[in-house]
């Protein structure tokens, strides 16, 4: 067989701009684009046509179903199939597929998350089609991207309100827009890179650990005698064994016209990152979605197993996800990049500050919008961002702000006074200062990158939050700009006010250190959000509501359904990780401990048959240790049992997340320690499931 080429096979599995060309009349064609870049609705023909088209080519490439794929509430993705066969009088079968089955799906939605949204839409849901994300071959099935939403019409989805929010910024940038004279730009989108972290470790290890095959993460293990003190992964060579798999990852990912790439080792043993090449927000959405399934897949076929957790292993750096964002217009210019002249460099600033406005006016939403019982072992930690808040802007940046905020002299033209919108505002060149790799919010040239990510969240969740709070903060720019009578005067005075009011929220230093986390919280104000309950709080505050709502992007009902729906699984997520701990250690290592423990006492009989009066220092030392490390097993297991228990009689999530913080998870902390420093002490052969040091350096 003749290899293919990349750009022989790339997309080979999507029915993109290409395959709509060839396979569609011009007419249908036309009608499609008109509904892909406008949002006009899509008339039943056309949808018939287009259906037809899409059947021939998914039989031709070796589909016999079809499926409507959503992304409900439980952050993963769902898929229902139906083949395509119709039986024909003749006892032979054909293959259909309808306009109607295209456009709208009709799946059991009780099924699903819907927070308070149950009671309102029956059983109900419908799932709808979403034509600005291609439809895909995965398997035999032909994949539809579709929204899914209640039999009332609430979005039970995360691709929604992520179209909603696009929208409203493209509605409140278009209005900036115009003010600044463009009038050929016809849609402002926002575009994203997200960088995915992922570990890789054995397959035959993976399936001896109940805690990774039920939880995700390691919930017992000792400190191995080589982490990653060394820094030697990082951009390490790759091993052959991951090399293979990364070859395998990227042609599949190819294949679904995802562009992957980049891929590099990570700071840990084991870990690695895939960056693919930014694309629209959804579509982006949808990609990120399919990565990370493909990547678990292909690592299964490998021998391999993929752990998007976000903390996989304690005392080693856990994994999250990069969110590069920007603005972008349909004429193919970059909002947040700063422009050849004065006067774009003007339009370039009020960009900017809009999304530093957005960032600390909505901080709390931001940080809700990555919480997860998950990443909370991350954040605050010392790899990744901290909890708190704050922008990266780079030296050059910040002192052009500088200047403009107290009208003083910027160095880089010739000590002149910035005035915007007129010549003297300088020409930017991109920052060549370091990179800020603490900052939560960095501004790295033309794009921001959002990192407190965790590896295995939805971005839609992040980018929702984004692009409403900084549509609000261009809504808040036009409603001024708009009356102004001086326009240049306003926007200088307008960009003033603005650092003036949000500058607190910029820090380029250090984001590990304990300092500034005091400094931010008790001199700027700042938001420092720790653990899941406190960042879900905020969602119901009256400022928060109001965003969301006003901008269109979600209802009052359904925000109460996500708060529900978030509290509910961070405890699930939690009680399913506490008792596969009491599970682990009852079965597993108390037994383990308890047989090595009469092991050594069998030896000091043994020897003092030999020897009445031998000593055996070391073995009753042991002996009284492990026996300690029993008793204490036993106690702190009833211990967790009865903080279970607690939980379980809480009525509402709100407490019930509270008590899965404070008495839980310090439980299961507790109840850890021990086993961890009881694997010390225990014969290897004698240890029930692969260690860390075997995991994190198993695969070569
Ligand atoms: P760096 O290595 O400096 O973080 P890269 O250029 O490698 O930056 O980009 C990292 C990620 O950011 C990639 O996924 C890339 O596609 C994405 N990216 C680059 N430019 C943009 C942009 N304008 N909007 C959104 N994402 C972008
Ligand atoms: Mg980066």
């Amino acid at each position: 067989m003749v290899m293919k080429t990349v750009p022989e096979f790339f997309g080979s599995k999507v029915f993109d701009e290409r395959m709509m060309k060839a396979r569609l009349s011009a007419e249908v064609y036309k009608s499609l684009k008109q509904t892909i870049q406008k949002g006009k609705k899509l008339d039943a023909s056309v949808a018939d046509a287009v259906a037809a088209a899409m059947l021939d080519w998914a039989v031709e490439n070796g589909a016999t179903h079809f499926t409507h794929w959503f992304q409900p509430l439980t952050g993963v993705t769902a898929e229902k199939h139906d083949s395509f066969i119709s039986p024909a009088p003749d006892g032979r079968v054909i293959m259909e597929f309808s306009g109607k089955e295209l456009i709208k799906g009709e799946p059991d939605a009780s099924s699903f998350p819907s927070g308070g949204l149950r009671a309102t839409f029956e059983a109900r849901g419908y799932t709808a089609w979403d034509p600005t994300s291609y439809a895909f071959i995965k398997g035999k099935t032909l994949c539809i991207p579709t929204a899914f939403c209640s039999y009332g019409g609430e979005a039970l989805d995360k691709k929604t309100p992520l179209l909603r929010s696009m929208e409203a910024l493209n509605t409140q940038a278009m209005r900036i827009l115009k003010l600044f004279g463009n009038t050929d730009v016809k849609r402002v989108t926002t575009s994203v890179g997200p960088e995915q972290e992922y570990f890789l470790v054995d397959r035959a290890m993976y399936e001896k650990r109940k805690d990774l095959m039920f939880t995700g993460r390691t919930l017992f293990g000792a400190k191995p005698p080589k982490g990653q003190e060394l820094d030697d992964h990082y951009f390490g060579t790759i091993k052959p064994r991951v090399e293979a798999y990364m070859e395998e990852l990227n042609e599949e990912l190819w294949k679904l016209g995802i562009l992957a790439k980049t891929e590099h080792n990570e700071v840990a043993p084991a870990q690695h990152e895939l960056a693919p090449i930014y694309t629209t927000t959804n579509i982006a959405t949808d990609h990120n979605q399919l990565t990370m399934e493909i990547m678990q897949k292909v690592a299964w076929k490998h021998g391999l197993v993929c752990l998007l957790h976000e903390k996989p292993f304690a005392g080693v750096n856990g994994s999250g996800k990069h969110n590069n964002w920007s603005l972008v217009t349909d004429t193919g210019v970059n909002l947040l990049s700063p422009g050849e002249t004065p006067y774009e460099n003007a339009q370039f600033l009020l960009f900017l500050v809009a999304v530093v406005q957005a960032v600390d006016d909505y901080q709390g939403l931001l940080r809700m919008s990555v919480a997860t019982a998950g990443n909370d072992h991350r954040l605050g930690a010392n790899e990744a961002p901290p909890a708190v808040i704050s922008m990266f802007l780079g030296d050059e940046l910040t002192a052009v702000l500088e200047a403009v905020e107290n009208d003083t002299p910027y160095n880089g033209v010739e000590k002149k006074k910035i005035r915007l919108g007129t010549d003297v505002l300088p020409r930017f060149v991109r920052d060549t200062t370091d990179r800020n790799r603490t900052s939560p919010f960095a501004f790295t040239g033309n794009k921001f990158e959002f990192r407190m990510l965790g590896s295995s969240n939805s971005i839609a969740c992040a980018n929702i939050m984004l692009n409403t709070a900084v549509a609000e903060s261009l809504r808040q720019y036009a409603d001024i700009l708009e009356q102004a009578e001086d326009f240049h005067e306003s926007l200088h005075t307008l960009i003033q006010d603005t650092i003036k009011k949000h500058k607190r929220i910029i820090f380029n230093g250090n984001g590990y250190d304990e300092a500034w986390i005091r400094e931010a919280t008790q001199v700027r104000g700042l938001l420092n959000l720790p653990t899941t309950p406190d960042a879900m709080a905020v969602t119901l505050e009256p400022k928060n509501m109001e965003l969301l709502i006003s901008h269109k992007v979600m209802s009052e009902a359904e925000i109460r359904s996500r708060h529900e729906i978030q509290l509910d699984i961070y405890c699930k997520t939690v009680r399913i990780e506490a008792l596969t701990m009491l599970d682990m250690v009852q079965k597993d290592i108390f037994p383990a401990v308890e047989t090595y423990t009469c092991h050594i006492a069998r030896a000091i009989d043994t020897k003092r048959k030999v020897m009445a009066d031998l000593p055996c220092k070391a073995e009753t030392t042991l002996l009284s240790r492990l026996g300690m490390l029993l008793d204490s097993m036993a106690q702190r297991v009833e211990l967790l049992q009865d903080a279970l228990h607690r939980e379980a009689d809480r009525g509402d999530w709100v407490s019930k997340a509270a008590c899965i913080r404070d008495e839980v998870l310090p439980q299961m902390n507790a109840l850890r320690a021990v086993c961890d420093e009881a694997e010390t002490l225990t014969d290897a052969k004698a240890w029930p499931f692969p260690t860390y040091g075997e995991l994190l350096f198993g695969v070569k």
